[in-house]
């Protein structure tokens, strides 16, 4: 099983000529569809063919719903505070270029309380896969992390967005950690002291990549995603079952890609499910499972409804 903590949103997207300037009224095509980091993740997860609960904070609105709606759609168990806030909203406008411009109303989202996580937790087993990323509050996510470990479940953190900062505190708790090369640059800024630019990562080498992980977690796994470029896995000093090497990268599957929004959505909500799926293959196998299924989820637009239906 795979319970993801995280956020639910939902998504306005504007395509406009030219991103707004300060006092413009613009006009544009307006689109309207489910997001978040932690639902994106959950559907993936589910769409992975693992029985996948979704722990979050809606409001009382529409959006609510939507919530409701899609993850009975696809067969999620979803635990889901009921809060006085908001449904969280992201508005993002898209100009002829493909930058974007991103506000986050994270409304409920914010309003997630560690309590209601030790609840929607409480039967964690040693079988489970717990996954959270940064997009709640830290208490409720160090509560998840915290359950998993408890329970010996494996606790997966996606340290997203980067602009988010933890502390040495978040990062003990975690057993696997999968940031992306902005991610992991604010990341060996902060705890490792060192800069190095985001789009530096994926040309450092390995021993290098490899020391800078260790540094980050040194009691666990750390999985660098560097979109068309693959992936980069670095192990504690014992090999997972069936790895060979310590260290190592996989490449991207190769892939028509479209739209790679929610490709890091896509890996680690596969990943979850493989290493739940699988508890006993090869810790490389399952990186390749979650690169084959990011691959495909760029090969449609969208995040969470392009997640492809491949299972583990
Ligand atoms: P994020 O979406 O968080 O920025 P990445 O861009 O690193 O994450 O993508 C996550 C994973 O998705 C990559 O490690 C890779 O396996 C896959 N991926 C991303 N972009 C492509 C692409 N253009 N072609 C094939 N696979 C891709």
């Amino acid at each position: 099983r795979v319970l993801v903590v995280g956020s639910f949103n939902v998504d306005h997207v504007w395509r406009v000529a030219a991103l707004p300037a300060p006092g413009a009224t613009l006009s544009g095509s307006y689109a309207t569809g489910p997001g978040g980091k932690g639902f994106n993740q959950a559907i993936a997860a589910r769409r992975a063919g693992v029985e996948t609960r979704f722990v979050c904070a809606l409001g009382e609105d529409l959006g609510a719903q939507l919530a409701r709606t899609l993850c009975s759609n696809d067969g999620i168990d979803l635990r889901a505070a009921v809060v006085a806030d908001p449904t969280g909203t992201a508005g993002i406008y898209v100009d002829a270029q493909g930058r974007n411009c991103i506000v986050i109303g994270a409304g409920a989202n914010a309003a997630l309380a560690p309590g209601h996580v030790a609840d929607a937790l409480a039967d964690v087993t040693a079988a489970d896969v717990l996954l959270a990323q940064l997009e709640s509050p830290l208490g409720a996510i160090a509560q998840a992390l915290d359950a998993g470990r408890a329970a010996r479940a494996t606790a997966m953190l996606n340290p997203a967005p980067a602009n988010v900062a933890i502390d040495e505190t978040m990062l003990v708790r975690a057993d696997i950690l999968t940031p992306n090369e902005t991610e992991f640059a604010a990341l060996v800024g902060r705890h490792v002291g060192e800069r190095i630019e985001a789009d530096a990562v994926a040309s450092l080498d390995q021993p290098r990549l490899h020391a800078l992980c260790r540094e980050l977690l040194p009691h666990g796994s750390v999985i660098v995603t560097l979109g068309a470029s693959g992936c980069f896995v670095s192990h504690a000093e014992a090999v997972p079952r069936g790895d060979t090497a310590i260290c190592y990268r996989v490449p991207a599957e190769p892939a028509q890609a479209i739209d790679t929004t929610g490709a890091g959505d896509a890996f680690n909500g596969a990943l979850a499910a493989a290493l739940a799926q699988r508890p006993d293959s090869a810790f490389i196998e399952h990186v390749r499972f979650a690169s084959r299924y990011a691959a495909r989820s760029t090969e449609q637009e969208g995040a969470a409804l392009a997640m492809p239906r491949l299972t583990v």
